[in-house]
């Protein structure tokens, strides 16, 4: 008998009818046939509540009483949702994440999961219960209750229809599906019927909140397809799986979030060995950090900024204090009143251009790029957080987001091995390597790969002001050179740097661009350098890991390899290195990564 997953969110068990009104969507889906785990938030802002409840008490709580706290939002609708279920005539039985064997890591308020038994809810299945699963926690080695971090119960649906091997896991909630960007902030936002796992899992841990970002990890790993549905009524909502939406939109949906901090360390040596030093310090306090940006070095020391997210601020500048006392130079300046946002798209591998656009829509309303990452499928821009939602307009505008052509689903469509002939050799070695994770969670990277056809470009001392970016990048893009990686750091004294990649074919005629691109007054320099290698490992989830990055800057570092550049996606990492070591660098993030078997 097939498995369904159906998970609500916590406006969607809020009140008693509510509560009523889901358990009558269990309990249709096993009258259909199916046997059915349920799982749920806790209810309405009681999360939210427990937390300033905390705080109220103490500024600094103990993350493992926090998670002792938290977890209690859940238990109360569990037990509330068996009671309607029961009063609606079938069998139900409420779990904890702890009773139903959730196991995790120890690290408290954002554990990772480890393995799942199944035993105890295939017995209840059997013995014809709906089982009601609590989600957002589970359990420590020493039966520590943990939670997954904030809008976990997304991961622990994903994770229970992954090794329960459920046929379809329907993810209910308070909008009709995934839009092209929050519909709360932009009211002509549309809802896509179809996105690819790797366009949602960019969006979410670029700050789309409709989903849990591990959540969508799990799916791609374990193949789950997943369906974000309306709780409110019976729209088929957006399905997540394998295949993008057809035909590709360049760019599929824009991404915000609002209260990003940068760190940034001036001065410091450039020599192997320093990003390694500062993955190394964020991984050990297991703190993600995005937009990640080395300048090219000048008189031998470096400039390295990232951003990382609000809550881990004071422990990321600790951390990087740290890191300069180690390198014994250097200096960590902040920047707060920020926001990051992104637009990502499957497209945008194939078209030209994408990132001019961008820049060209932010500059036309006078908003400033502070800093600039790019990757596969998704380009992130820093900008002040007050012109944070005047930006997500305008590019949803530009980019014709609010008019996309939105097919309909299939009728029928068969959810479980859908096809896709895309990279058939990349899938089947991501395949191996879930196969043989030892904790449902751990890193996978499924591929080490070489690019030694590029060639960099970086202008440095530019006057920051709006629209240099955009009048850059679209001479280039309009001179019909292909721009890959594109880098900015934060500016000083009024001056910026940028630097991209294009094909080394064309260093020439982009140099050419370039210089009539920008004014080259007495303090503007443009270097290039056409012996550099792009070196990327890829696989699934792979920022939201903070122990990738680790992994391979050490792995470089001690191979006494030096990163002149640096892009970080879920997809992928990369960094750019001299050719002469790309050989090196590929045996050894080969033998890090893909092990002997590979
Ligand atoms: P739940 O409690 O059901 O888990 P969440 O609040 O976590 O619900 O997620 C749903 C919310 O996500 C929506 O109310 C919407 O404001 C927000 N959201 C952000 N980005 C998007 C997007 N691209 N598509 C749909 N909703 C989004
Ligand atoms: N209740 C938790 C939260 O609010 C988990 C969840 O809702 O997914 O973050
Ligand atoms: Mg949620």
């Amino acid at each position: 008998m097939s498995i369904i997953v159906q998970k609500f969110g916590g406006t969607s068990v809020a009140t008693a009818e509510k509560i009523r009104n889901a358990a009558s969507r269990a309990i249709a889906a096993k009258k259909a046939g199916h046997q059915v785990v349920v799982v749920v938030s806790a209810r309405g802002k009681k999360t939210d509540e427990l937390v300033d409840l905390a705080t109220e008490i103490t500024g600094t709580p103990s993350p493992r009483e926090m998670d002792v706290l938290l977890s209690t939002g859940e238990q109360e609708t569990i037990a509330l949702m068996a009671m309607a279920i029961h009063t609606l005539g079938e069998k139900a039985v409420s779990l904890t994440g702890p009773q139903i064997g959730i196991m995790t890591d120890e690290a408290s308020t954002k554990a990772r999961i480890r393995q799942i038994k199944t035993g105890r809810i295939h017995d209840l299945l059997d013995a014809g219960n709906i089982i009601v699963a609590a989600g957002f926690q589970g359990h420590d080695q020493i039966g520590n209750i943990t939670t997954l971090g904030r809008g976990g119960s997304d991961t622990t649906a994903t994770a229970l229809a992954a090794v329960l091997n459920a046929s379809l896991c329907e993810i209910y909630t308070d909008v009709e599906g995934v839009f092209t960007t929050d519909p709360r902030i932009v009211a002509e936002a549309r809802q896509v019927h179809q996105i690819s796992y790797d366009e949602m899992l960019e969006l979410a841990s670029l700050g789309a909140g409709v989903m849990h970002s591990r959540s969508i990890e799990f799916a791609k790993k374990y193949r789950v397809p997943l369906r974000v549905r309306p709780s409110f009524n019976e729209g088929s909502g957006t399905l997540i799986s394998l295949q993008p939406l057809d035909p590709t939109p360049v760019v599929t949906g824009v991404a915000l979030v609002k209260n990003e901090l940068r760190v940034s360390l001036y001065n410091v040596p450039d020599r192997p060995g320093v990003m390694s030093l500062i993955f190394e310090k964020m991984a050990a306090r297991k703190i993600p950090i995005d937009l990640v940006v080395q300048d090219i070095a000048e008189g031998g020391t470096a400039e390295i900024s990232f951003t990382v997210p609000k809550d881990d601020f004071a422990e990321a500048v600790t951390a990087a204090e740290e890191a300069v006392e180690i390198l014994g130079q250097g200096k960590v300046r902040h920047g707060t009143q920020l926001a990051k946002v992104s637009i990502v798209g499957s497209g945008m591998q194939t078209h030209t251009g994408v990132a001019a656009q961008l820049f060209q829509t932010l500059a036309s309303h006078g908003i400033n790029v502070l800093m600039i990452s790019t990757g596969d499928i998704k380009i992130s821009v820093l900008i002040d957080a007050d012109r944070a939602l005047d930006a997500v307009k305008a590019i949803h505008n530009d980019f014709g987001l609010d008019k996309l052509e939105i097919p309909k689903p299939h009728v029928g469509e068969s959810l479980k091995g859908v096809s896709v002939e895309t990279h058939p050799l990349d899938e089947k070695r991501e395949r191996e390597v879930v196969l043989r994770l030892a904790n449902m969670e751990d890193i996978v990277v499924s591929d080490v790969i070489v690019d030694t056809t590029q060639a960099r470009v970086t202008i440095k001392n530019l006057v920051d002001k709006a629209g240099i970016a955009a009048n850059l990048f679209s001479v280039v893009a309009e001179g019909g050179v292909m721009v890959d990686m594109i880098v900015q750091n934060v500016s000083q004294k009024g001056r910026t740097n940028i630097t991209f990649t294009i094909p080394a074919n064309d260093l020439e005629k982009c140099l050419k661009l370039v210089k009539n691109a920008v004014e080259m007054d007495g303090e503007v320099t443009l270097t290039h350098d056409a012996e550099i290698a792009k070196i990327s490992v890829a696989g699934i989830g792979l920022r939201s890991h903070t122990g990738v990055g680790e992994k391979m800057f050490r792995t470089l570092s001690d191979h006494d390899i030096n990163i002149l550049l640096v892009g970080a996606s879920e997809m992928r990492m990369t960094a750019v290195i001299n050719k002469s070591q790309a050989n090196a660098a590929e045996k050894a993030l080969c033998e890090m990564f893909l092990g002997p078997e590979i």
